[in-house]
């Protein structure tokens, strides 16, 4: 008997396409058709088919503090009965970015969007006229959003599809785009030697995210400060993944590297459509009104989404919070390598915080190619297994999984469980 999910796939493929509005969201590369979902709730999501499962998905990162979490949906509440849009400034938007400065150290002002690409693509522009250069570097697996110049050696549903680029970006766009090895910095140095004087930007997740997770190698943040320095590049950490994820202040706290420019959103919208990019004072202050650099949005800073974002964000200040999150990721990734190991099943687990993936390899994972070693129909035989036992992965081997707040421990035990099966399912 065809599911209520497969119903409104069969319809949602006539309207929309691939039936999504975003690609990876099709489950392709998983061989099934998708959960339509009805409601989530704390670490569950629910489908219109009304089976319940443990999500490590998070909405892709957003969910931090867990689903429909009571203080974030009154913040929300209370904001839409106060009208959900104005066009106008805010209260809270001062409130969000005063809290964002103070958090991020990179930031000394900030402007609010509306999506991860919006800022990675504003920050570029700001890039670029601020160096009167146009060339920019990026890393092969590293995805900033969706904008002409950053669809080059993507990844995310970019590397999944296994989409080169994407018709539809000039050549003479793309061929601005640098992109290099991630952790390589000797590739990063060629490229700033051969385009000398024509690199406006340099720009990395600082925890890769989008080939999977891939960790800095302890010298690459530090050299890439470096380099940029050398040369005056502007340095932009995409922390769009990573911002308030891996750490209070994001990677760059972490990570004690400093960029000249930020580029945030889905933490700090809690689940609402939210971006920023914000940085040093002289460069922001080429942006429009002030400067000449244009960029703006009819809903940017919109009401809701900043309630979310603040409610999510006085959450996470609480004290234990970060603390709580690298527990349950170090417990969680620790007992499904034992259960690998015990298997003798090749596995590696890259994991920053409470976000992690799984490469179905034996070779450790510090760049595309290296994670591209993995078994990919390994994954998707785990990833069935697992959906099958009520647990909700990312529908790609090259996606982060994530853990929240609300994950107890007898979620992970619940899931740990499935992750013993679904790896003898697939050994
Ligand atoms: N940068 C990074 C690091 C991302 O992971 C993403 C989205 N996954 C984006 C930018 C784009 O964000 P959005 O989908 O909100 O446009």
């Amino acid at each position: 008997m065809i599911t209520h999910s497969e119903q409104l796939f069969q319809q949602a493929r006539r309207l929309m396409p691939g039936g999504v509005n975003s690609p990876v969201r099709a489950w392709r590369a998983m061989g099934m058709s998708p959960r339509f979902i009805a409601r989530a709730q704390g670490p569950h999501i629910i489908d219109v088919d009304g089976n319940v499962y443990l999500d490590f998905v998070g909405s892709w990162g957003p969910m931090i503090v867990g689903h429909a979490h009571p203080k974030v949906l009154e913040a929300v509440q209370k904001a839409a009965a106060a009208g959900t849009s104005y066009g106008a400034p805010t209260p809270a938007e001062v409130e969000l970015a005063d809290l964002l400065i103070d958090a991020v150290s990179g930031l000394e002002m900030v402007r609010l969007v509306n999506s991860g690409t919006e800022a990675t693509m504003s920050a570029l522009r700001l890039a670029r006229a601020a160096t009167g250069r146009k060339k920019i570097i990026k890393f092969d697996g590293g995805y900033h959003g969706h904008a002409d110049t950053l669809l080059v050696q993507a990844g995310s549903g970019v590397l999944t599809q296994g989409i080169p680029g994407s018709p539809g970006v000039p050549e003479e766009i793309a061929s601005l785009t640098i992109s290099v090895a991630y952790n390589d910095l000797n590739a990063v140095v060629q490229a700033m030697e051969h385009h000398a004087g024509d690199i406006a930007a340099l720009i990395v997740e600082p925890v890769a995210g989008n080939m999977g997770v891939v960790l800095p190698q302890p010298d690459f943040l530090p050299g890439l400060r470096r380099l940029c320095d050398q040369r005056s590049i502007v340095l932009i950490f995409d922390e769009v993944i990573t911002g308030f994820r891996v750490a209070w202040g994001g990677a760059q706290k972490k990570f004690g590297v400093t960029p000249d420019l930020t580029c945030l959103g889905k933490v700090i919208g809690g689940g609402l459509p939210v971006g920023a990019y914000g940085g040093r004072r002289d460069l922001m202050e080429q942006m429009a009104p002030v400067g000449p650099v244009y960029q703006a949005g009819t809903l940017s800073g919109n009401p809701l989404a900043m309630a979310a974002g603040l409610a999510t964000l006085k959450i996470l200040a609480e004290p234990g919070t970060y603390e709580d999150l690298e527990e349950k990721g170090c417990y969680f990734t620790e007992q499904i390598s034992a259960l690998a190991h015990l298997m003798k099943l090749p596995l590696r687990i890259n994991r920053e915080g409470s976000m992690f993936t799984i490469f179905f390899t034996d070779c450790p994972v510090n760049n595309l190619v290296e994670a591209q070693t993995s078994d990919t129909g390994r994954f998707q035989q785990f990833f069935q297994a697992m959906l099958a036992q009520g647990v909700y992965l990312p529908p790609s081997q090259f996606e982060a999984w994530f853990v929240s707040l609300a994950h107890s421990p007898e979620d992970l035990q619940k899931a740990l469980s499935a992750g013993e099966k679904a790896l003898l399912d697939c050994k």
